[in-house]
C-alpha cells in the first residue's frame, strides 16, 4: 500500500516521520521545502505538487490549518480530488467541520473516490511519541482498510461512525480544551492575588477534582516556563472554537459557555497572541492584574 502524506507542519511531520518508520512507502508534500526535505531524509520520497503525489497513492492523508485550505487542496483542476485513481482513499486529519468532510465525500464519490475524516488528539508531543487518539468517520470497511497505517500514527484509534462524525466528535473535544484553558487562567490569576504560589496551585490542582489536560500539559512547560511557542497555536484553537459555533448554529444548540471562550481568545488574539500557544490567553489576566504565573516549571 502506497502512501501519500500532504501538511507537514507541526502534528503532520511526526504523524509522517511514524509512517515512514513503521515501513510504508510514503510519497510527501507541504509547502515548506524544508518540511519536506526532513522527511525525504528518512526516506520518504518528495512529490512536486499535491497533484503527483495523489497520482502514486493508494491512500492519501492530509494535515492542514483549516477546513478553507482542505478544500482548495482538494478541488479544482489542481486539485488531488481531479488527479486521484479510482480506488484511492483520502483521509483527512485536519480539525475542519463535519459538513466541508461531507462535501469533500460527495465530490470525491463521483470519481469512484473514497473520502473519510480522522482528526485527532494529543497535541505534538502525541504526535511524535504516536500515541494520538484518533476519531474516525467512515464507512466500516474503508476504516478497516486504512486501521493498520493509523496505528502507526496513534495509539487509541476509535471508529465513531459515517462520514463527518470523527469531525464531530473532535468540535466537542476542543471546546472542553477551550473552556479548560480558558477557566484554568483566570483561576491561577486568581489564586495569585490570592497569595497562592503557581506550585502550590499545580500540586494540589493535579491531585484534585480541578484537574484537567489544560493544567498537566500547559501549565509547567508554557505558562510557568513563559515559553509559549506552540504546541497548539491559539489561532487554530479559536477555528476549532468557531467550528462548534457553526455546528450550534445548524443544530439549533446553545452553547454559552463557548461563545464566551470565544470571546476571551478574541481579546488574546486582538492582544498579538495568535500564533503563540493556546495557553498564552493567561496573559489577558496577567496584563489586567499585574500577576505572572511564574516559576521552576519543576
Ligand atoms: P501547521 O500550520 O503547523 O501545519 C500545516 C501544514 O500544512 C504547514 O506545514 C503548511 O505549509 C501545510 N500546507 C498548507 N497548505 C498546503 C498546501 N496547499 N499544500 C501542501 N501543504 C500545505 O498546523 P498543525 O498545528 O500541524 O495543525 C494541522 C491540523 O491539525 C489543524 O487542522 C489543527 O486544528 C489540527 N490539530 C493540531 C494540533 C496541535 O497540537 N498542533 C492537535 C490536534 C489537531
Amino acid at each position: 500500500m502506497k502512501i501519500g502524506f500532504i501538511g507537514l507542519g507541526r502534528m503532520g511531520k511526526h504523524m509522517a516521520t511514524n509512517v515512514v518508520k513503521a515501513g510504508f512507502e510514503t510519497y510527501v508534500n507541504d509547502l515548506v521545502p524544508a518540511l519536506v526535505e526532513q522527511l525525504t531524509e528518512l526516506g520518504a520520497k518528495s512529490c512536486a505538487t499535491n497533484q503527483e503525489l495523489a497520482a502514486a497513492v493508494d491512500v492519501a492523508f492530509t494535515m492542514l490549518p483549516n477546513g478553507a485550505i482542505v478544500e482548495s487542496v482538494m478541488c479544482g483542476p489542481e486539485g488531488v480530488l481531479a488527479a486521484c485513481k479510482p480506488g484511492t482513499i483520502i483521509v483527512d486529519m485536519s480539525s475542519v467541520a463535519p459538513a466541508t468532510t461531507q462535501k469533500m465525500a460527495e465530490i470525491a464519490a463521483k470519481n469512484g473516490v473514497k473520502y473519510i475524516d480522522a482528526p485527532v488528539s494529543g497535541g505534538t508531543a502525541g504526535a511524535e511519541a504516536g500515541t494520538l487518539t484518533i476519531m474516525v468517520g467512515a464507512e466500516k470497511e474503508t476504516f478497516e482498510k486504512v486501521k493498520p497505517v493509523l496505528e502507526a500514527i496513534g495509539k487509541r484509534i476509535y471508529h465513531i461512525g459515517g462520514v463527518g462524525m470523527g469531525d464531530a466528535m473532535k468540535i466537542v473535544n476542543n471546546m472542553l480544551l477551550g473552556a479548560n484553558m480558558a477557566s484554568l487562567a483566570e483561576a491561577l490569576v486568581l489564586g495569585a492575588k490570592c497569595g497562592l504560589s503557581p506550585d502550590t496551585m499545580y500540586d494540589i490542582i493535579s491531585t484534585s477534582s480541578g484537574n484537567s489536560y489544560a493544567l498537566t500539559a500547559k501549565m509547567k512547560k508554557f505558562i510557568m516556563a513563559d515559553a509559549y511557542e506552540p504546541g497548539f497555536a491559539m489561532d487554530v484553537q479559536y477555528k476549532d472554537l468557531t467550528l462548534a459555533q457553526e455546528a450550534s448554529r445548524t443544530t439549533r444548540t446553545p452553547i454559552p459557555m463557548t461563545n464566551t471562550c470565544i470571546s476571551i481568545f478574541e481579546q488574546a488574539r486582538a492582544a498579538g497572541h495568535g500564533g503563540e500557544d493556546m495557553s498564552a490567553v493567561i496573559k489577558i489576566w496577567e496584563d489586567l492584574t499585574g500577576a505572572k504565573i511564574t516559576g521552576t516549571g519543576k
